[in-house]
């Protein structure tokens, strides 16, 4: 029987790639990455799926450890550089197949199928990117694209007949028309493709080449931490402001021990944290930011802050909006 690998991002594409081969016979086992920067699709939703589909499922989490080390050196300096944001599509997608090849020789499995659309994504699916990718992963003529199959040259796969090259698709561009119908015909849900991957949103390229910049050593929580609240760099120091409930816990959740956590109290306020080299100036401006977005009305607000317990306080102005823009990430 032959046997597959699916690279299963959750989206609605990867799931209709399982359907198509299934209904081929072939004996499909579905690899899911959980990467640091995005999440259109959550690990439950894709267990469940998978699960419904009766499919095993494997996890490459490379949200921490070795696996992170190696994705965040790859995002600092992609050999094959960034689309419109931060993200190196090309280098990512190589750094995925390497990783399923890996599992492609372990478990003796025929080959690996994606979800990849001709034309779908402007950096990494064109024909030359989807060739060097594969090229590049040692991968050639083993990689199937059950969707645009029809629209690119026969793999070895369809050569030696391990799939039905007349029964694969010709979709291509990003009108998802196509995809729904096929969709409602195999009768599967799948989340909305809003979400998607924060490398590609520039507000976030900002932080993130800000973070490269400043710090040598990236741990999973600064990566998290950049999801959250508004971010100001003030020299050697960062500053972090919650903006709303939710914010402010996480970002407390992804404290440092060396962070000064600041707030106003008894009136509504974010949680801001201070990071980095902590100054006399740094912990005013800290304080004067958290002043601003709290709910104080009067003109000289007292902050309360501190390392663990916030034990010390300091009596500021809010900081001007003219000021703030000059600093903000
Ligand atoms: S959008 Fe690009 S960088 Fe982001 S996960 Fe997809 S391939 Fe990787």
């Amino acid at each position: 029987m032959t046997k597959a690998l699916v690279l299963l991002s959750g989206g609605l594409d990867s799931r209709l790639v399982i359907k198509i081969l299934q209904e081929q016979n072939i004996k499909i086992t579905a690899l899911h990455f959980l990467l640091p920067f995005s999440g259109c699709c959550k690990p439950d939703c894709v267990f469940n799926f998978a699960q419904l589909q009766n499919v095993p499922l494997k996890i490459i989490d490379c949200r921490k450890g070795k696996n992170f080390d190696e994705y965040i050196k790859l995002i600092k300096k992609p050999k094959y550089g960034y689309g419109s944001g931060t993200n190196p599509c090309i280098d990512c997608r190589i750094f995925m197949l390497k990783k399923a090849k890996e599992f492609l020789e372990k478990e003796k499995t025929d080959f690996i199928a994606t979800g990849e659309v001709l034309g779908e994504r402007p950096m990494s699916q064109y024909k030359k990117a989807m060739k060097l990718a594969e090229k590049e992963a040692g991968l050639e003529g083993r990689i199937l694209r059950p969707l645009s199959a029809k629209l690119l040259p026969e793999t070895e796969v369809e050569r030696k007949g391990l799939v039905n090259r007349d029964k694969l698709l010709a979709i291509s561009g990003r009108s998802r028309k196509e995809q729904i119908a096929l969709a409602e015909k195999y009768k599967i849900s799948y989340p909305s493709p809003a979400g998607g991957c924060l490398l590609c949103e520039k507000a976030f390229a900002s932080r993130l080449k800000d973070l490269f910049e400043y710090k040598k050593k990236i741990k999973p929580r600064d990566i998290e931490l950049l999801k959250y609240g508004r971010h100001f760099r003030l020299g050697k120091s960062k500053i972090v402001v919650g903006r709303n409930k939710e914010e402010n816990q996480a970002i407390l959740k992804l404290k440092n021990k060396s962070d000064y956590v600041f707030e106003v109290p008894n009136v509504g306020s974010p949680i801001t944290l201070l990071q980095g080299k902590i100054t006399k100036s740094a912990i005013e401006i800290a304080a004067r930011i958290t002043a601003r977005y709290s709910d104080e009305t009067s003109t000289i607000v007292k902050v309360c802050y501190g390392k663990g317990e916030l034990n010390k306080n300091i009596k500021v102005v809010k900081l001007d909006e003219e000021s703030l823009n000059k600093i903000r990430l």
